[in-house]
């Protein structure tokens, strides 16, 4: 069965003539790691933004169609409830942070979850082991490298024990040595077989053996091809 099903979904941003998605089908299957690709402007970030509800939330009306993750119908759930569903990473992590240690960044979107002391501590150690942050959890944020900063995001996200992670590009600003502390971790991530990943990126060759299905949107934010990345490579 789909974890993320997408039905019909167009997406028009206020005062724009061309929505930035139009009669969007797709589905994607638990545990399955998709690449998303698409030109520039072609609404990539904009589907990654549906998943966890951002969307219809600051747009209202302008998505019709509908978007399911988890079985979930994003629009009759709330952004709280979809962000323990859904992580996404950014290009910029400091968007996410409040900027304090690393602790505080993982400790911040578990506060108001009601979890005890105890399951804190276990969901902050653990998250902080799987990045392999654990000598820095008391360190303040601003002080670490860029690749560094995107591995506290991460563990900020997987501390919420989603079952999908979106990766929107978070090696865009960093360094070859962040790219590839986070390329690892995407590997990581992937290895562990707990998460279904999305992931849009333009450098392939480096990801491409743990892509299982393509995905490439049109100008329109139509999906144009949807297969098996041999397939795509194949026939196209
Ligand atoms: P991609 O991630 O593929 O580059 P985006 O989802 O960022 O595409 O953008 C899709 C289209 O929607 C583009 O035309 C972009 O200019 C427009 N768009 C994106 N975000 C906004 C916004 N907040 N307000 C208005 N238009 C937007
Ligand atoms: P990406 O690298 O994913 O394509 P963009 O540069 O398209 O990102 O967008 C970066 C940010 O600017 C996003 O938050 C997006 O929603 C916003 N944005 C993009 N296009 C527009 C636009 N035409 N008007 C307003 N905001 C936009």
């Amino acid at each position: 069965t789909a974890l993320i099903e997408i039905e019909d979904l167009t997406v028009k941003y206020p005062g724009r003539r061309v929505p930035a998605l139009e009669h969007l089908q797709l589905q994607l299957r638990a545990g399955e790691t998709a690449l998303l690709l698409g030109p520039s402007g072609s609404g990539k970030s904009t589907l990654a933004l549906t998943f966890n509800g951002l969307i219809p939330h600051s747009i209202g009306k302008l998505q019709s169609g509908h978007v399911r993750v988890t079985g979930l119908d994003t629009r009759q759930t709330t952004v709280a409830t979809l962000a323990q569903r859904v992580g996404i990473l950014f290009q910029d992590p400091e968007a996410q942070f409040v900027m304090f240690t690393v602790e505080d960044e993982i400790a911040f979107g578990l506060e108001n979850l009601c979890f005890s002391p105890d399951e804190m501590e276990r969901r902050i150690s653990e998250s902080l082991r799987l990045v392999g942050l654990t000598e820095l959890r008391y360190r303040r944020v601003e002080q670490l490298s860029g690749g560094e900063k995107q591995r506290v995001a991460l563990a900020a996200l997987l501390a919420l024990e989603p079952e999908i992670l979106v990766f929107d590009e978070p090696t865009a600003n960093l360094d070859p040595q962040g790219t590839r502390e986070v390329f690892n971790l995407l590997r990581r991530c992937k290895e562990t077989g707990r998460y279904t990943i999305v992931l849009i990126e333009h450098r392939l060759d480096e990801l491409m053996d743990l892509v299982e299905r393509m995905v490439v949107l049109g100008k329109r934010g139509e999906v144009i091809i949807n297969g098996e990345p041999r397939e795509v490579l194949r026939t196209h």
